[in-house]
């Protein structure tokens, strides 16, 4: 099969929407270990998406294959795959995203001079020298013009925009230490300062109402660290979206651990609601599995129930209060 075709498939996974494509990217850019991370965005993803990192940038000689399927320089054999310290490992994003729009990437090693390469439907139309420069720049416009199906699925450029906030947020939620920026035709949505303060950024995305009463929670097992902040139960949504999980630096979707949240708030939530939480876990990478979907979003954990008992115990606690027992008055 053409390389271009199976990238086209792979596409199909990974690029689900604009969004897909900025969490991507993102990923790539805090990867790299870039201390700042800007996103700029027209008409929802479906103008142009650009994202500007300040990081190790793509060496000259891996400019062109990292358009190729799978190849990565993240892992280098079986056992890294055990044993995942980054966001990215399957080295199909770039060539997945590159099969389905027009891309301009420039990037440069160590602020040397840079190079700019135009791709079109994964294939490279142009190459040339581009001025020195620290970090990558990857812009992607056109998304989907090949795929009019796919065109056709997606949302309004408000339903777009929504996703790819959520994509900034809980980037920004899972890596205080990286500033991000995120604008839409222009407005800044998200602007945070990279000092790594987990309750600035809540701050920055939830408001002062939300983190005023926020509690901090932090416990420890032989296997796992667990720590951030626990909206009070008063300012729970109606949605899950609003717990954000992290292991290990990335976000995560479990079924086990959100309900092990929901779970430690005990009978203070109304039926249907959901907690504003941000959890970061630490784990030995050995205990989780990303590889379950192309997305790297569900993850397989193993020790789930010691993990989920943490959660809740330590949730709990932050919870109760000491009964006010009434002063006995002596007997007269
Ligand atoms: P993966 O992240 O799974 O390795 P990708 O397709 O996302 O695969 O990227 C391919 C390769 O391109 C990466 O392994 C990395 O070497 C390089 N790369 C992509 N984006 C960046 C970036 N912003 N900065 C530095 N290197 C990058
Ligand atoms: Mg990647």
């Amino acid at each position: 099969m053409e390389d271009h075709l199976s990238n086209k498939i792979a596409a199909g996974e990974v690029v689900e929407r604009p969004a897909s494509v900025v969490k991507e990217l993102v990923e790539n850019g805090i990867d790299a270990n870039s201390s700042k991370i800007r996103v700029d965005v027209e008409d929802g993803g479906l103008g142009k998406i650009r994202i500007l990192d300040n990081g190790e940038g793509i060496e000259k000689e891996d400019r062109e294959t990292a358009f190729y399927r799978h190849a990565t320089s993240k892992i280098h054999s079986d056992r890294d795959l055990f044993r995942i310290r980054t966001l990215g490992f399957r080295g199909e994003a770039l060539p997945s995203i590159a099969s389905v729009s027009k891309m301009t990437l420039t990037s440069s090693t160590d602020g040397q001079e840079g190079e700019t390469l135009k791709i079109e439907g994964g294939e490279i139309k142009e190459r040339k020298a581009s001025p020195p420069r620290q970090g990558t720049e990857i812009i992607v416009e056109d998304l989907f013009y090949n795929t009019p199906a796919r065109l056709k699925y997606l949302k309004s450029v408000h339903t777009e925009i929504g996703h790819i906030s959520d994509v900034i947020n809980r980037m920004a939620l899972s890596h205080p230490e990286i500033a991000f920026e995120l604008y839409h035709n222009d407005k800044n949505l998200l602007k945070t300062a990279g000092q790594g303060d987990l309750l600035r950024v809540l701050h920055a995305i939830y408001g002062k109402s939300v983190v005023k009463g926020m509690k901090k929670l932090e416990a420890s097992s032989a296997d796992f660290q667990v720590s951030g902040y626990a909206a009070e139960p008063g300012h729970a949504r109606s949605n899950r979206s609003y717990m954000t999980i992290v292991i290990n630096g990335r976000y995560v979707k479990n079924i086990a651990v959100s309900k092990a949240v929901q779970a430690g708030y005990n009978t203070l939530l109304p039926i249907g609601k959901y907690p504003i939480v941000c959890l970061h876990i630490t784990l030995n990478p050995m205990l989780i599995d990303v590889n379950v979907h192309p997305s790297k979003m569900e993850v397989r954990l193993s020790k789930e129930q010691a993990l989920q008992k943490l959660i809740q115990d330590s949730l709990k606690s932050l919870w109760s209060y000491d009964p006010i027992v009434p002063e006995m008055k002596p007997p007269k």
